[in-house]
């Protein structure tokens, strides 16, 4: 399969895109003036299909069986063209987050069995909560078709060592099916069973996917009117987990920007949702003080009211929830 990715390369360029869940490589066709409309919002026509070298363009239609029949029409004296061969911008892979599923079904079918468990619960995460939220146990190596597991490498979250990357912790898909975000948080090494985790996470949280709207949005009705922002997902549980005890999730629903700086498309989504009352409850450090200026400066844009609130004692929203704190004005 590399074999014939790197021959098709050879012949047409650097590819744009390679579609791995079904064994395509995409590239702009040299047989029409596909490359020339790329600044123009035009998209790669020509696929190679990485298990037998068949190709064929979508536009003008030109196709064979072989990457040596591609050779010959193409001529001898074919070279790639130069707009091809230096690609102006880095080509990520896309993300395939969506396609999880099954292994986010694997991921809780055993959550009240893992260490998840014992963690939700120290952390004061009710059983009802973790439910509601879809939380799963994030095995090391779950047993999933073969075609999930190249989507979860494709959006980087398998280890050259078949590992997951969410290996020994929480996990949070959002939405709960058919996610846009996979979000991880790793459970004190201690607390897990000797060798579930063979790397080191670089921070206690990890997230896949793209951040296009707050996280927890899927729990937003028609009834809804007002929105608690927070920063990170354990504040949203508790939260959440409040307002369920409270009997007020007709009209409030909790969500959070997954972590201090929220992407552009997450600003926009705030600037463009003014039919909400915002309720920001902050972290109290200063990158707190900073995502609560920032976020509100959105909201306020799209011209919705905002409120932004600190928890006492220097407290974080979740423990401060914990321990008893509710801002009256919500
Ligand atoms: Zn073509």
């Amino acid at each position: 399969m590399e074999n014939i990715l790197s021959a098709a390369e050879e012949i047409l360029g650097t590819v744009v895109r390679v579609e791995r869940h079904r064994d395509w490589a995409i590239f702009w066709c040299p047989f029409h003036n596909d490359a020339s409309r790329e600044g123009e919002g035009g998209h790669p026509n020509f696929g190679v299909n990485l298990i037998n070298g068949y190709w064929k363009c979508l536009r003008c239609g030109a196709t064979g069986g072989s990457l040596n029949a591609l050779r010959i029409k193409l001529g001898q004296d074919w070279k790639p063209p130069v707009s091809v061969m230096q690609p102006t911008r880095p080509s990520k892979p896309p993300s395939q987050v969506k396609m999880l599923d099954e292994a986010m079904s694997e991921a809780r079918s055993i959550v009240q069995r893992s260490p998840a468990w014992s963690y939700l619960a120290q952390r004061g995460v009710v059983p009802y909560t973790a439910l509601v939220y879809g939380l799963g146990y994030g095995i090391p190596i779950p047993r999933v078709h073969r075609e999930i597991i190249e989507a979860a490498t494709q959006s980087m979250m398998v280890r050259r060592d078949g590992t997951w990357l969410w290996a020994g912790g929480v996990v949070y898909a959002d939405p709960p099916t058919q996610p846009t975000v996979m979000n991880v948080r790793y459970i004190p090494e201690e607390q897990l069973p000797q060798g579930t985790r063979k790397f080191k996470p670089e921070k206690n949280h990890k997230t896949w996917g793209n951040r296009v709207q707050p996280l927890g949005s899927w729990r937003i009705t028609q009834a809804t009117r007002t929105l608690i922002v927070l920063e990170g997902l354990f504040d949203m549980l508790i939260t959440a987990q409040k307002i369920h005890q409270l009997g007020r999730e007709a009209d409030t629903v909790a969500v959070y920007t997954n972590g201090a700086s929220p992407a552009a498309k997450m600003h926009r989504w705030f600037s463009e949702h003014n039919e909400y009352d915002y309720v920001l409850l902050r972290d109290p450090d200063k990158a707190g003080m900073e995502w609560s200026q920032a976020v509100s400066a959105s909201i306020r844009h799209g011209g919705a009211k905002v409120r932004t609130l600190k928890p006492p004692d220097q407290l974080d929203p979740d423990e401060a929830i914990l321990s008893g704190w509710w801002p009256s004005a919500i």
